[in-house]
């Protein structure tokens, strides 16, 4: 039966999604999401109206989530005493992390984290009334494991390295963090959101990138993000800890819910994306995740070369399909190319922006930018 009402505010918003950019446009260049596997978005509706929060309301959505994280744990060569905690993104799992450690040793203050590190440790800290310490990088942009030996003290409550940096794509020398943890006996956090569905395919492909997981027997937790390039839908983000004992240190007793007790921050939340995730990880398989990669390296080895034919730099060589171009003003650069359809981010810090090459990025939309980049280079008097 029409409905009219509905209508005119199905309109409404179709018009306001119309001024996004969109991953599916192939315009959005500088972002770490990209458009769901088609699979993601059915799963994701079949499973709207459900609850995790409340799991003996919803068993079935309940054994999807194990699934998922039995997935994980494989893919990140997780022990088999290891778990999961399903949660929004990066942010969260980084917080549910940090949380983790400090319940293990209540009185420390001090976060060691590297130059490099995600915004979101920034606000970990505040939340927690914490003490970061920042870790200088080498010339490789990777945080300095000497300088990390020297910092570890008795008022360290954990490190932090970064398997996939924000920035550059950057990995962490997490084997040597993994010793010094080890040695030290500090919990050390790898902040995997970006990198943690992409080096066990590097791998694979046989990349020269190190061992950033659980194979490392110093490494105490991992953030990874399925919304980033586990090709599914926002906001999924997870951790895995080594010791599923832990959990119990950041769990509340839940009176008046199915469960007895609930672990990590939230309380309700939605099994559709984790059915999301979890659909794709069945449908791809490590397989194709595999193939995935191996498009998106050699999509950045081209964006690298046509960056490079114009006679612009990159800050560093790309470790995984995040690339860093050199310019003046990179502000000007991200309005002027905004104002022509494209979006790329800025990097203030490194004066640079920052492209990454997601699936969406094919070699059509990379032929597509270059001549208006160009263009607007010339702009800027960066060519
Ligand atoms: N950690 C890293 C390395 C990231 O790159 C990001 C986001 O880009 C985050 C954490 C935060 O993730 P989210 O935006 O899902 O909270």
């Amino acid at each position: 039966m029409p409905n009219a009402k509905e209508d005119k505010i199905l309109e409404k918003l179709k018009q306001q999604r119309e001024k996004d950019f969109s991953f599916s446009k192939g315009n959005i260049l500088g972002s770490m999401c990209t458009q769901p596997y088609p699979i993601a978005k059915k799963a994701y509706m079949m499973f709207l109206e459900t609850n995790l929060g409340d799991p003996l309301l919803f068993p079935g959505s309940k054994e999807i989530e194990k699934k998922y994280i039995d997935f994980l744990k494989k893919l990140l060569n997780a022990p088999r005493n290891s778990e999961g905690l399903i949660g929004s993104g990066g942010t969260e799992s980084n917080l549910s992390a940090i949380w983790l450690a400090k319940k293990i040793n209540p009185k420390r203050r001090e976060l060691i984290v590297p130059q490099s590190a995600h915004f979101s440790f920034e606000k970990i800290a505040s939340i927690m009334d914490i003490k970061l310490v920042n870790i200088p990088l080498d010339k490789d942009y990777r945080m300095d494991a000497n300088v990390v030996r020297k910092k570890i003290n008795n008022k360290t409550i954990a490190v932090v390295g970064i398997a996939g940096s924000t920035e550059l794509g950057t990995i962490d020398p997490i084997p040597e963090l993994g010793r010094i943890c080890y040695d030290e006996n500090v919990f050390l956090h790898v902040d995997a959101a970006f990198g943690g569905y992409i080096i066990p395919f590097l791998k694979k492909l046989e990349y020269n990138v190190p061992d950033f997981d659980f194979k490392v027997k110093g490494v105490s937790s991992i953030t990874i993000d399925a919304h980033k390039m586990g090709c599914s839908a926002i906001p999924l983000g997870s951790l895995v800890i080594r010791d599923k004992k832990w959990m119990g240190k950041i769990s509340v007793d839940t009176p008046y819910i199915s469960s007895v007790k609930q672990p990590g921050i939230l309380a309700t939340r939605s099994a559709a994306p984790v059915a999301a995730a979890y659909a794709v990880a069945e449908y791809l398989g490590f397989e194709g995740y595999k193939e995935i990669m191996e498009t998106c390296m050699k999509n950045t080895m081209y964006v690298k070369k046509r960056i490079e034919d114009l006679g612009l730099n990159l800050i560093t060589n790309p470790t995984m399909n995040v690339l860093a171009i050199k310019l003046k003003n990179p502000c000007k650069t991200v309005d002027l190319l905004t104002k022509q359809g494209w979006k790329v981010n800025k990097m203030s810090r490194l004066s640079s922006i920052r492209i990454v090459v997601m699936p969406h990025i094919t070699k059509k939309v990379i032929d597509s930018f270059i001549p208006v980049f160009k263009k607007t280079c010339r702009k800027t008097g960066d060519l």
